[in-house]
């Protein structure tokens, strides 16, 4: 890679004064930069023709042919000097004729006498602007240029040769474009090099499609499938160092799918299902290498869905809310109830929130679906307390979410339907507790001033170890449904179960078992102090009609 050096360019500096010229010239020199004089615009042309500047330094005012003059002869040309830079020298205060230099095409002026300093970062500025406008030129023209690999017609060809099972890739460059102009040509062309060494080194055979997009062909696949995924590797993203500054650094990056022939579907078909998911996958984020029949493509597929979907779901009334209760282990009373949202989408059918909410979390547009949710919670509140029933409420909050506006926002859309903020729960994950322990303290104590109780869910399936519980003030922990389900069995769950409820007791904090499906589950959490149940055996998770009939029937 060529790191930018004065030497690699020649200045040819115009001017009729002889000190000013010399005294330029040398400035330059010192920098490094090759130079040529000239004392006339007529003896410069000489010097253009058969020279090539790569910048010219021009003053404005000269006996004959002036520096305007000079400057539109040379944009009026069809070669390359039309493009040359051109800084100009005008006398100080002449503003007319920096206008004018400026507008016949000039790159720069600089005021005489001459700042050296201003003189020398102006042309460095536009030498490296003119090298990277270059760079990118050449790029764009070698990656259309001739292929360096066979194309399409070829591939099919050599494909057809092939036993079904062959192992394939789609590459796709994700980033060409915005990395041609910063990057040498040479780096820009390095994916092809790599693919071109690959198929030298007989580990495949590989095909250009299109400029960005190549495929690479492994014969007699089978059990080499994985050895392609490992050879391809290395290429999801490329180091690049900045040419005029080597400090700096960028990454090219691809998006690879990898297939494989099938005996059901012609190569041609097979490849454009993997150029479309190369496509998905760039327009999720690229930088990966993902299998055509694996799952995380229509992961991805069903993610950009979601999001896109999201927006209108609920001005369409597509999501609505269920409710579980929680009952006292001992009595099998009602204590409260927690909330789930369901999402009945005419387009991608029935979502389960495990699969939605991450999509809609990571995409930032959780809070939307949240405060509909704690709307819901607020409106079926009022109803509960209005039939005089259990009305205490959970809703779940993700990890995002947990912050300092929480508690706000909560009381914000709690006033607005005048429902009781101080008979609500949240349930949050370890992670929203442990991240950052005090600022989660602070925002749990928040919580509290306003009646609101915190239950950490999902618990022992995170991180946290059962110290961290001591620095927080949380009122409840949730045990997971993992160990649940095997409690009654004698084994490492029953210990583990026995140890959350002790540390929970001596702490101060209530536990619920989640997912309690059998009555052996039930009976066993009753007699070893679990204080609230969760789970199929009470109820599934329900509208909220049934819910209060479920209510009314204790
Ligand atoms: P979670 O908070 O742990 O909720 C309990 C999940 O376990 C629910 O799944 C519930 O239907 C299911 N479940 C309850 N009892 C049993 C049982 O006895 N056996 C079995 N096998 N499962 C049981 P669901 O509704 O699919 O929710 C999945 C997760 O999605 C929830 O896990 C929660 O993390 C999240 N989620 C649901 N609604 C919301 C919401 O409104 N906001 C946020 N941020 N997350 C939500
Ligand atoms: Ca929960
Ligand atoms: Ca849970």
């Amino acid at each position: 890679m060529s790191v930018y050096s004065p030497q690699q360019f020649k200045v040819l500096c115009i001017e009729d004064e002889p000190e000013i010229l010399r005294d330029i010239a040398d400035e330059l020199a010192d920098h490094g930069f090759r130079v040529d004089q000239a004392a006339s615009a007529e003896l410069a042309l000489p010097c253009i023709d058969k020279g090539a500047p790569d910048l010219i330094i021009c003053d404005m005012q000269m006996p004959g042919m002036n520096g305007l003059q000079l400057l539109e002869k040379l944009r009026a040309r069809t070669d390359a000097m039309a493009h040359v830079p051109f800084v100009f020298l005008t006398a100080f205060g002449d503003r007319e004729t920096a206008i004018h230099g400026r507008k016949a095409g000039a790159d720069d002026y600089l005021v005489k006498p001459v700042d050296f300093d201003l003189l020398i970062a102006s042309v460095e500025s536009h030498l490296r602007n003119a090298a990277q406008r270059e760079a990118a030129t050449r790029n764009a023209a070698s990656l259309e240029a001739a292929p360096l690999v066979p194309g399409y017609d070829e591939m099919i060809a050599f494909l057809a040769t092939q036993p079904v099972g062959t192992a394939l890739a789609v590459i796709k460059l994700d980033n060409q474009s915005e990395l041609a102009h910063r990057f040498d040509a040479s780096d820009a062309k390095r994916t092809n090099r790599l693919i071109l060494r690959l198929a030298r080194q007989g580990h495949c055979q590989a095909f250009r499609l299109q400029p960005h997009v190549w495929l690479a062909v492994m014969p007699d696949a089978g059990q080499n499938s994985g050895s392609l995924q490992t050879k391809l590797e290395p290429l999801v993203q490329i180091r690049l160092r900045d040419r005029f500054s080597p400090a700096a650094s960028a990454c090219i990056t691809h998006s690879i799918v990898l297939g494989q022939t099938g005996s059901d579907e012609t190569p041609a078909a097979l490849i454009d299902r993997m150029r479309e998911s190369a496509r998905l996958l760039q327009r999720e984020g690229g930088a990966r290498l993902l299998c055509l029949e694996g799952p995380e493509l229509s992961e991805l597929r069903l993610a950009g869905a979601i999001r896109s979907e999201l927006v209108g779901a609920i001005d369409q009334g597509e999501l609505h809310v269920h409710f579980q209760p929680k009952v006292d282990a001992g009595t099998g009373l009602p204590r409260s109830g927690e909330v789930l949202v369901r999402w009945e989408s005419p387009l991608l059918g029935h979502l389960s929130p495990a699969m939605f909410i991450p999509v809609l979390e990571s995409a930032g547009l959780l809070p939307h679906v949240t405060d509909w949710v704690l709307k819901q919670t607020a409106l079926a509140q009022i109803a509960l307390v209005r039939d005089g029933m259990p009305a205490r409420l959970a809703v779940n909050i993700g990890a995002s979410e947990f912050n300092a506006n929480l508690p706000e926002r909560i009381a914000c859309i709690f006033r607005e339907c005048g429902a009781d903020e101080s008979l609500l729960e949240v349930e949050v994950t370890e992670t929203s507790v442990l991240t950052d322990p005090v600022a989660a303290q602070a925002i749990i104590q928040a919580l509290h001033a306003r009646g609101i109780t915190v239950a950490l869910d999902d618990f022992g399936t995170g991180y946290s170890s059962l110290s961290h519980l001591q620095n927080c003030t949380i009122d409840t922990i949730k045990i997971d449904r993992s160990f649940v389900t095997r409690v009654a069995e004698a084994g490492p769950e029953q210990t583990i179960v026995l140890g959350i409820i002790g540390i929970a007791r001596t702490l101060g904090m209530e536990t619920v078992a989640e997912g309690v499906e059998l009555e052996s589950q039930r009976q066993w959490l009753a007699l070893n102090a679990c204080d609230t149940l969760q789970g199929y055996i009470i109820s599934r998770p329900v509208r909220f009609d049934e819910y209060r009939a479920w209510l009314r029937g204790r």
